[in-house]
């Protein structure tokens, strides 16, 4: 057993079994079982199914995120949006079964026709940084294509995975079709990467771990898709609506405490402005409300771990450029106040490394192709917005910008029927949308000879 603890205040809230290998495999082995059957349900009732799971996670919002509130820290507004999500997403794929179509292509003497074959047991690995959603928008779409999926959540946070299992079977899933695996990533992850009965692999957490997982699928040659970090930016031109840039500039990179795959950590002002703009983001930060998680009005909580905080107190050591800093609670838990760190270099590793905190660096630019240099200037390529009135530039901005989820004149990446992924070493492949299921699915092609 692993205990489980709550960030904000220290204490042990739970127990949870750390599995075996053996333990994975034989819950890899029932959802291989379980697949035939799973497979043959006819579409609409595999729709009414999911359509049903939905309505069974609304019922029990309030719970998933209270849970979430005490095991990530989550703050009670966000903990919502994030159980309210998954019920979400369980409704826009349950559109998905019936509509599974594959084609018909012209051939000579014959019919061609295309099928999308469920790709089989799907093994989905989740962080701790949004274990609903993350988890969601893996198992949802496997199951829609009719792939079971075994399914594991981080460590430090199992408790809404395993609760969301057991509403799965209450909504009427049959045993062995969705079924979480706690434990170690080095041992029941890794059973998700070397056992063969595994078609897929879905993982979302550090570029480092995602390389590991890569290489050991490549020996089956089995699909993968990575979810990975990012080191994304804010791109404030100065004819942009600036308060309104520096009033949403705090919760585009402080939000979940800064622990955001999209978090928009490198702030990149034309110099212009760049006065202007640190006067009202100092104002922004400091009414960021940071405490108590479960209170309606707080912004921010706590950092998920000790060593996380380490991790992120290791970029701010005492001669760091600290431009400003908000506040946060003292005492247990562990509690990081929002950091605006500036003047930093591109070559600083505070302006290079996914901080993964409330740690945001500001850095002035002269003109567009400076802006896009420096926001090219990464690794990472999974999100960023620009902040222009220039519709044209903001435009341009975008198509040169590498990275897969922008927004202009917004910090908002995520919408659970579009697209979203990483470019260079944010990831490979899109979870969500329209194409989801795509992931889940082996193009078949048939030909049937018609000639005399
Ligand atoms: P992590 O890579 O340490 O762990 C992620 C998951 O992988 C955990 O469940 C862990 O147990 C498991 N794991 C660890 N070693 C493994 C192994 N050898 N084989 C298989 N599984 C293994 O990441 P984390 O610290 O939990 O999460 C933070 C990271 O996740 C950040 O880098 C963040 O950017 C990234 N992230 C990316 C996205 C995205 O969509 N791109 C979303 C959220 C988080």
């Amino acid at each position: 057993m692993a205990p489980v603890l709550n960030p904000a205040n220290e204490a042990v809230i739970a127990d949870v079994p750390s599995m075996s290998a053996e333990q994975a495999d034989a819950a890899i082995a029932a959802a291989e079982r379980a697949l035939p059957a799973w497979r043959a349900v006819a579409p609409g009732d595999r729709a009414r199914l999911l359509r049903q799971f939905a309505t069974v996670v609304r019922e029990h919002r309030e719970e998933l995120a209270q849970l979430e509130v005490a095991n990530a820290g989550h703050t009670i507004g966000n903990a919502r949006w994030e159980a309210d999500n998954v019920a979400n997403v369980l409704d826009y794929y349950s559109g998905a079964p019936e509509r599974l179509f594959g084609r018909q292509i012209p051939v000579p003497n014959g019919i061609d026709i295309t099928f999308k074959e469920a790709i089989g047991v799907v093994g989905i690995i989740v962080p701790w940084n949004f274990p609903m959603p993350i988890a969601g928008w893996g198992f949802v779409p496997a199951l829609a294509a009719g792939c079971t999926v075994v399914l594991k959540p981080a460590e430090l946070t199992p408790l809404t995975a395993i609760r969301l299992a057991e509403l799965g079977l209450e909504a009427g899933l049959p045993e062995g079709v969705f079924t979480v695996v706690t434990g170690k990533g080095s041992v029941v992850g890794q059973r998700f990467v070397d056992n063969p009965t595994v078609r897929k692999v879905v993982f979302t957490g550090s570029t480092s771990v995602g390389t590991q997982v890569m290489a050991g699928c490549a020996q089956q040659i089995k699909r993968v898709t990575l979810e990975l970090g990012g080191k994304s930016a804010n791109i404030i031109f100065a004819d942009s609506d600036l308060e309104k840039a520096a009033a949403t500039a705090p919760y585009g990179v402080f939000d979940n405490a800064g622990q955001d795959c999209c978090a928009r950590s490198r702030i990149l002002v034309q110099r212009s402005v760049f006065d202007k703009f640190m006067g009202l983001f100092e104002s922004a930060v400091s009414g960021v409300v940071v405490g108590d998680p479960t209170a309606d009005a707080t912004e921010m909580g706590p950092l998920i771990s000790q060593s996380q905080r380490d991790v992120v107190r290791s970029f701010v050591p005492a001669d760091a450029p600290i431009a400003f800093q908000g506040k946060c609670p003292d005492g247990a838990g562990f509690w990081f106040p929002p950091t605006v760190l500036a003047p930093v270099a591109a070559t600083d590793r505070a302006f290079q490394e996914e901080i993964f905190g409330p740690v945001v660096v500001v850095v002035p630019f002269e003109d567009e192709a400076e802006a896009i240099r420096l926001a090219n200037d990464s690794e990472y390529g999974l999100s960023g917005s620009i902040w222009s009135r220039d519709i044209g530039r903001a435009i341009r901005v975008a198509r040169a910008v590498e990275s897969g989820n922008l927004s202009v004149n917004s910090n908002s990446s995520v919408r659970y029927w579009t697209p979203f992924g990483g470019f260079k070493q944010s990831g490979l492949g899109r979870e969500l949308g329209p194409d989801a299921l795509d992931s889940f699915t082996e193009v078949k092609n048939v030909f049937i000879d018609t000639s005399q």
